[in-house]
């Protein structure tokens, strides 16, 4: 780089602070495109990371280029052949000794034109294809003989980018802002830093990393970094709660009337996860509580009895389902469990449709329970002394609805979370240090574990075969199909094999569900099926979350290769909830590829949520499952939990220790607007 890369900045203020538009070229057009990825500072620039990695280190030669992967080469241009007018076009023929490929360009600029002509001697970089006549590269970055060589000497960064912001340019804006990076803070305690590494030698590294990629201790050390910063913003949120005042809820004898009205008995984990939120309820500071049980473990009754306490105590609780299917399958369950207690339960789905007066009920206090899909956080919803918020599948929300519901309180609300994502234990302490953590380790008693098979389509007359018999005797049945409608992938759609099973399955009945009928019809199809008036129901991944249909004990999952483990196995939870034994028959096009095959055989050999877990970590790695919005784990930018997971206690600790200002420098750097919005 040869411009300027004098910034100057007003003496004592560090450059890194300094918005981006102190760099040389940065107008405010650009600095608005760049505030897209959440880039507003010199610092900002420096923190913002590769995704990837390109090698133009090694000049390949055009003999020695595998199609499939991105390579540097050069050679001689022997012919070029241009077509104008409304798709313009321009082909090369790129030679070297008797190789040659073709390389492609659409749309050419008059820089390409001067470039690419016989006898030109050029580099490219770009994406080997295997085309019609050999190997070709379709827009390759390109150099001529004069210019400033696509050739580097370390790996090549490749950077997250926003319209308007080419890789190359940011490319060069983080190399300027980089110039600024020993002036930026360690904040990392001295007494942390094992890896001998500063803080500016580790983003040199990772920015420009030698051939072999980045050393491990430059991920690490930021890594550590970005954990304390984390830990440090849980600390001072559990220490902001403290302070707070919540009602304490003293229960009288409702809930041990609830208990043993109950036609089972609650499990012991069940119990033991009960008196935990009975003890938080009692105090005069909000609970911070996150149930975690597998899927089918029970933890709707926890919810029940959690909501109990308040109500008994005199206050109001809401409970919020991510789907209005959920939603109302919870009012139903509440309903019929409250009702000889005299609770009302308010259902509140959409609160257009939610009538006033039913409203005024909840805002007057007379209803102490409220259902029902996000639409409770709406603002014409209004509760009179609410003092509970429990959120079903709670990696479904954001913070922010979060937030919102229980702002609905007069005072600061207890708060217990639900999840089926299955965490250690260990790990969820220090990932959720504000939290407190109940687990349902057993599921109730009687189950039998889902026999599980994996079938090639070609099968599928079997499985139809054995499903008419099997429905015939009297069961019930889910047929799985991620897609609605035929579209331009040719998997089956539900609505084809409704179509399909009616014929292939007559004398039986046949329902259909999927996420774009509405609410009415989704609710009548599902009385249906659990009335025993249909037997079986064709569904879209709509049935994932939370149905329980205890009687249901058949489920094909059509596709199975397409869907993750974890989809896969929350979806084989909507069966194996009663006594009887329950079949999984996860249908596949072959050939399978090693991870889908992986993934069915994991499911085949077990179905605690634990174990798919783990195997889902070892299958495409932490990044993916606790990265990802549906896990509800924090997104991190850096660390990775399979990699980093065992600097979390120690973190956790030193996150105490630290001073104000360091925890607030932390969370600025690392707890940016842009996580925020990925939550949202
Ligand atoms: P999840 O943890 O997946 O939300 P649910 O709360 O929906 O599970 O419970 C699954 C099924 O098990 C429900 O039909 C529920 O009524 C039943 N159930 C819950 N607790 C017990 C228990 N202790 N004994 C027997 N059945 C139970
Ligand atoms: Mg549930």
């Amino acid at each position: 780089m040869s411009s300027s890369t004098s910034t100057s900045a007003p003496s004592g203020i560090s450059p890194a602070t300094l918005p981006v538009t102190a760099l040389p070229g940065v107008g405010a057009a650009v600095a608005g495109r760049l505030a897209r990825l959440g880039l507003a500072t010199i610092e900002d620039l420096m923190f913002h990371l590769p995704a990837r990695y390109e090698d133009r280190t090694t000049m390949v030669p055009l003999a020695r280029l595998v199609a499939g992967q991105r390579a540097l080469t050069r050679g001689t241009i022997a012919a070029v052949d241009g077509r104008a007018g409304r798709r313009p076009h321009l082909t090369a023929r790129l030679a070297d000794g008797r190789t040659q490929i073709l390389l492609r360009f659409f749309h050419p600029t008059t820089r390409h034109h001067r470039l690419l002509v016989a006898g030109g001697e050029i580099s490219v970089y770009g994406e080997v294809r295997l085309g019609p006549h050999g190997c070709e590269m379709v827009h390759p970055e390109i150099a001529g003989a004069g210019e400033e060589s696509l050739q580097e000497d370390s790996l090549t960064p490749v950077y997250p980018v926003t319209a308007g912001v080419s890789v190359k340019r940011l490319r060069r804006l983080i190399r300027l802002a980089l110039t600024h990076v020993e002036a930026l803070p360690d904040l990392l305690p001295p007494a942390l830093n094992d890896a001998d590494l500063s803080l500016a030698q580790a983003l040199r590294l990772l920015h420009a990393p030698p051939l072999d990629g980045p050393p491990v201790a430059a991920r690490r050390r930021l890594a550590q970094e970005e954990l304390l910063a984390h830990q440090a913003a849980l600390v001072s949120m559990r220490r902001a709660d403290r302070k707070e005042r919540a009602h304490p809820c003293q229960g009288t004898d409702l809930l041990a009337r609830f208990l043993a009205q109950l036609p089972f008995q609650p499990t012991a984990a069940q119990h033991a996860a009960i008196a935990e939120i009975q003890a938080d309820l009692g105090r005069a500071w909000p609970m911070r509580r996150l149930l975690q049980g597998d899927v089918g473990s029970g933890k709707t009754l926890v919810a029940a009895a959690a909501t109990l306490i308040a109500i008994d105590a005199g206050y109001q609780a809401a409970i919020m389902a991510p789907t209005e299917l959920l939603a109302r399958q919870h009012h139903k369950t509440f309903a019929a469990w409250f009702g000889d207690l005299g609770i009302p339960v308010l259902p509140l789905m959409r609160a257009s449709r939610a009538s006033k007066e039913a409203r005024a009920r909840l805002a007057g206090g007379e209803v102490g329970l409220a259902i029902g899909t996000q639409a409770l956080v709406q603002e014409v919803v209004a509760f009179d002394r609410l003092a509970l918020v429990v959120i079903d599948e709670q990696h479904r929300f954001g913070v922010r609805q979060r937030q919102a519901l229980q702002a609905k309180g007069r005072i600061a609300t207890h708060w217990l979370a639900m999840s089926a994502t299955p965490i250690p234990r260990t790990l969820a302490q220090s990932l959720y240090a504000d939290l407190d953590v109940s687990i349902l380790a057993e599921r109730p008693p009687g189950r039998l574990p889902v026999t599980t098979v994996a079938l090639p389509q070609t099968r599928r007359a079997d499985v139809i075969g054995r499903m008419r018999r099997a429905c015939g005797a009297g069961a019930k049945a889910y047929w799985v199909c991620p897609l609605i409608e035929e579209g331009e992938s040719d998997r089956l759609s539900a609505v084809a094999l409704y179509d399909e099973l009616r014929q292939a399955l007559p004398g039986l009945a046949v329902g259909l569900l999927h996420g774009r009928m509405n609410p009415a019809e989704k609710e009548s199809v599902m009385a249906a099926f659990v009335e025993g008036d249909v037997q079986v129901l064709v569904a879209t991944t709509v049935i994932e979350v939370g149905v329980d249909v205890p009687s249901a004990n058949l489920l094909v999952i059509e596709n199975a290769e397409s869907l993750g483990l974890a989809q896969l196995h929350q979806l084989r939870g909507r069966v194996g909830r009663g006594r009887a034994q329950a079949h999984c028959v996860l249908l596949y096009r072959a050939p399978l590829g090693a991870v889908a095959h992986a993934r069915l055989a994991c499911l085949r050999k077990t179905d605690d949520g634990f174990e798919v877990a783990q195997q889902d970590l070892l299958l495409r790695g932490a990044g993916e499952i606790f990265g990802d919005r549906q896990s509800g784990l924090p997104a991190f930018r850096v660390a990775d939990l399979a990699d980093h997971a065992a600097l979390l206690p120690r973190m956790r600790t030193e996150a105490e220790a630290l001073t104000r200002e360091r925890g607030e420098a932390l969370s600025r750097r690392w707890l940016s607007v842009r996580q925020e919005l990925g939550e949202a």
